[in-house]
């Protein structure tokens, strides 16, 4: 399956840049160009990975990041910044970013770096688990039967994650 890429990025030239080489290498890639789109865009399109500029109008990377995070969502993130000093790492970090590459950065690199996690992600198995019209979402921790969300605790979401890997 091609691995989804959301790129969020502000400098319409790197942005470009960006998307053309992970084009070429394959991956589907999705554009958008600051804060609130990012979210909004990482919401809707369920993307494998998310390289996320640190500065960008609206909404910051870090802050969007941090959003993600509190509403549970596991997606790999790349964050990308100009910022190169420890304490902006430890920040970045700290708001869930999976890993951080400072600009001006070889495509080489990124594209390694991407790689490496999609290839973390694919091991820990899919997002969706689906029995009959039981659909369950690892990242957003949420279940449907059918249309119908049905609530559960952490524990018994677990359970149920546990016996749909595990059916006999
Ligand atoms: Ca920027």
């Amino acid at each position: 399956m091609t691995a989804h890429i959301l790129l969020v990025e502000d400098e319409a030239k790197l942005a470009r840049m960006i998307e053309l080489e992970l084009s070429y290498e394959a991956y589907q890639v999705s554009v958008v160009h600051d804060g609130l789109a990012g979210l909004t865009a990482a919401r809707d399109l369920q993307p494998d990975l998310i390289i996320l500029d640190w500065l960008l109008p609206g909404l910051s990377g870090l802050e969007v990041c941090r959003r993600l995070r509190t509403t549970g969502d596991k997606v790999s993130i790349i964050l990308l910044t100009a910022k190169d000093d420890v304490s902006d790492r430890v920040l970045g970090l700290d708001a869930g970013a999976d890993d951080y590459v400072v600009k001006p950065f070889s495509i080489e690199e990124l594209l390694a770096r991407v790689r490496a996690h999609l290839r973390r992600t694919s091991e820990t198995g899919p997002d969706i688990l689906q029995f009959a019209d039981l659909r369950l979402n690892r990242r957003t921790r949420e279940v449907h039967r059918g249309d119908r969300l049905i609530e559960l605790t952490a524990k018994e979401f677990d359970l149920l994650d546990y016996l749909l890997v595990h059916p006999q």
